[in-house]
């Protein structure tokens, strides 16, 4: 990555996906100052021991103060109140960015609050893991993943080629799409999954004690890969639900339908049904595994 693609970056929340940021840009970009800002002075603690930054506030505006990219990294429904914060001390030609799992909500909020002269870039880097904070975060948790950019028609093409470049260097393949298509794409990749891990485990939770013991102990008849969605930062997913709901109320109306038709085959005996939906279903797991993101 090169050193000179930013002097001053701002990470506005400092867990998982910032402090990976900051990881990389450390290894990088060793000129860049980073400046961390997060709400808890315990974090902010964390952040200095592991030495993720230059400077530490708790205050949004000190942090995008000078800085020449400011990144959205606090849970979604913290984005306004943050960007609220942050637009008076940004400078001219500076790039904001983010990295919020839903796009059209944030494109709506956050956009009228950017000042004429400052860049707004929307990002996603589609990589994660179901732990949060800063000492979750590692360099390489982005490593081959996608990352999807949301201009606007008006966004300037050199700021998006920049944060482009930001995270190409963080080893992500980077597209770009219209906010709401990035927000049907994820509701089924991502936000339908974890909404069905969520009730799994949810509806395991309420079984009868012994049941329940023994759940746990068989866990790993499938049910273990989904207590690790279900793992997920509940405020995150909250925020998720809440922000891509028409999105996600749309794929979860779907997926009624269909288990409905597999309720009835199996109800029916209709083997055949079940057999080539589950055939169809394993080709899919191979194209994963071909596109390298098993
Ligand atoms: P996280 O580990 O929970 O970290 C959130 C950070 O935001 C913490 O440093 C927290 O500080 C800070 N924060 C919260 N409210 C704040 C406020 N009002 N002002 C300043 N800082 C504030 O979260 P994460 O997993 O990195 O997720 C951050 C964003 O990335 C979310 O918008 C999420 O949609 C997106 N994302 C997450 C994943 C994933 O798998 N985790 C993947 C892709 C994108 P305190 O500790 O002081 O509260």
């Amino acid at each position: 990555m090169s050193d000179k693609l930013f002097e001053r970056v701002a990470l506005i929340g400092i867990g998982l996906i910032g402090s990976s940021l900051a990881r990389v840009i450390r290894r990088d970009m060793p000129e860049t100052r980073i400046i961390a800002c997060a709400r808890r002075a315990e974090t902010l603690d964390t952040v200095r021991r592991l030495n993720l930054a230059d400077e530490t506030t708790d205050d949004p505006a000190a942090a995008a103060d000078g800085a020449d990219l400011v990144v959205l990294a606090t849970p979604l429904s913290a984005y306004r109140e943050v960007a609220m914060r942050v637009a008076p001390s940004l400078r001219q030609g500076a790039i904001v960015t983010d990295v919020g799992s839903v796009k059209e909500q944030v494109v709506k909020d956050i956009k009228p609050l950017i000042p004429e002269g400052v860049h707004f870039v929307p990002g996603h880097p589609v990589a994660g893991t179901e732990h949060s904070g800063p000492e979750s975060g590692f360099p390489e948790l982005f490593h081959d993943r996608w990352c999807i950019l949301t201009p606007t028609p008006d966004t300037a093409p050199e700021a998006v080629e920049k944060v482009t470049r930001l995270w190409q260097g963080a080893g992500m393949r980077v597209t770009q799409m219209a906010a709401d298509h990035h927000d049907k794409v994820l509701a089924v990749t991502s936000h339908l999954p974890h909404l069905i891990a969520y009730t799994i485990v949810g509806t395991a939770t309420d079984l009868a004690d012994d049941l329940k013991s023994e759940v746990i102990a068989f866990s790993a008849g499938g049910f273990r890969d989904f207590t690790r969605i279900a793992a997920s930062d509940p405020i995150m997913w909250r925020d998720i639900f809440l922000a891509n709901r028409e999105a996600v109320l749309e794929i979860v109306q779907r997926f009624t339908e269909d288990l409905t038709a597999l309720q009835r085959a199996i109800r029916w005996g209709e083997a055949d049904t079940l057999e080539a939906r589950f055939t169809k279903t394993r080709s899919i797991r191979r194209s994963i595994i071909e596109a390298k993101q098993a």
